[in-house]
């Protein structure tokens, strides 16, 4: 099959096509860009955006965590989390507007949605946010034990999915996230060591403790534990030692392999709710399932194993080496370690993109190591140059 057959995803802002006009940009995307479909963030986090080719705005101060399209407010009446929606949408077809002019285009139209992710909430809602062994709620993140976060991200997806019926859907932060996710300004400026980054990175809110103490923990005694290792292991400098990466026999072994425990009840938690998004997103018909791909050791931190999410995957895509000599056995890697069904796309991003040439030669390269496609990061974020450059490459590739 040749490359410009298979999927070709552009991450996109819906305020970059709108400021651009929706038609013209799709126009683009799909002409001289040679995209055909396009991954639309519907929630998404806060960011401050540099949009090189937008004519209304140069620089975009983004939401706290915002929703791009009005909610069915009484799909959330299980949950006591509302979700605010950016001051940037405008009229109650702001996303149809998109996936019409993309259907006529012939261009998948694919929800990207982000879901734990999310200042406004984890600010507004605090007793649905993460909580660390100190008791510290950490105002970006949502806790996935949290009954009212479960039914949250449950609401969103049947919202966007029954609303906007898109042919896919790009799943991202629905897991525990690691320990300075979403820091803002991020002051730290002592070493830490991987295992105390860990162990701060563990939520100990009362769902989590919860959901250990069923699990035949002492969900309390356990969090006092890793509080007093901490606060105990924070006085120092870390040795050179100890800037190791956290082993599994570390995680076997530590606090009498209380820890171990604790991460199973953390994966059974998180694991249960995407099985439970993606059954949600399935039972709408035939939609694709597309989410970054899980790091081979993330899943002791997210509580999502890749052994056990690569196979409920149709689409996942990661960031190839910028050596154009490493990436063709990145990709063939990357496939091999995937499920026959499950496509491999490697994420392009403008700042791999110095010239045409180099551009045709790493479009090369992931050919050569036998993607299933690309994934190119992001419309707005991108010169158009960048586009046309990759389209006119896709076009005879
Ligand atoms: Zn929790």
């Amino acid at each position: 099959m040749k490359l410009k057959e298979k999927t070709a995803t552009i991450f996109t802002y819906p305020w970059d096509l709108h400021d651009e006009g929706v038609e013209n940009a799709l126009d683009f995307i799909s002409g001289k860009a040679e995209f055909n479909s396009i991954s639309l963030a519907l929630s998404y986090h806060i960011a401050t955006y540099f949009l090189p080719h937008n004519p209304r705005r140069k620089i975009y101060y983004g939401d706290h965590g915002a929703l791009y399209f009005q909610p069915q407010s009484e799909l959330y009446a299980n949950t006591c989390l509302i979700p605010q929606t950016s001051p940037v949408v405008h009229g109650e077809d702001y996303i149809t507007h998109i996936q019409e002019a993309a259907s006529e285009r012939n261009v998948e139209f694919c929800a990207w949605i982000v879901y734990f992710y999310n200042h406004y909430l984890a600010r507004k809602f605090p007793q649905c946010a993460k909580v660390d062994a100190f008791d510290n709620p950490y105002l970006a993140l949502l806790c996935p034990s949290n009954p009212d976060v479960r039914a949250y991200a449950v609401a969103l997806t049947h919202d966007i999915v029954s609303n906007y019926r898109p042919q896919a859907v790009n799943l991202e932060s629905l897991s525990f996230r690691h320990f300075d996710y979403g820091f803002l300004n991020a002051k730290v400026l002592v070493e830490m060591t991987p295992l105390q980054r860990f162990l701060m990175g563990l939520c100990f809110c009362p769902h989590c403790l919860e959901r250990a103490d069923q699990a035949g923990m002492d969900g309390a005694q356990f969090k006092r534990q890793v509080a007093g290792y901490l606060e105990e292991n924070l006085k120092h400098n870390p040795l050179p030692e100890e800037m190791i990466p956290v082993s599994d026999e570390t995680l076997d072994t530590l606090f009498g392999g209380e820890l171990r425990k604790f991460l199973e009840v953390r994966t059974e938690i998180a694991l249960s709710l995407f099985k439970e998004i993606v059954a949600i997103v399935r039972s709408y018909g035939d939609v694709k399932i597309q989410m970054g791909m899980p790091k081979s050791r993330s899943g002791d931190v997210t509580g999502l194993p890749a052994s056990e999410i690569n196979s409920l995957l149709d689409r996942t895509f990661d960031s190839p080496p910028y050596d154009v000599y490493q990436i063709a056995g990145f990709v063939r890697e990357k496939r091999s370690n995937l499920p026959e069904k499950v496509e491999f796309l490697p994420l392009l991003q403008p700042d791999y993109l110095k010239s045409e040439s180099e551009t045709a030669a790493i479009i090369q390269a992931y050919h050569a190591g036998g993607c299933d496609g690309i994934a190119f990061y992001n419309y707005g974020l991108a010169r158009k140059q960048h586009l046309e450059w990759l389209g006119s490459i896709l076009a005879q590739s």
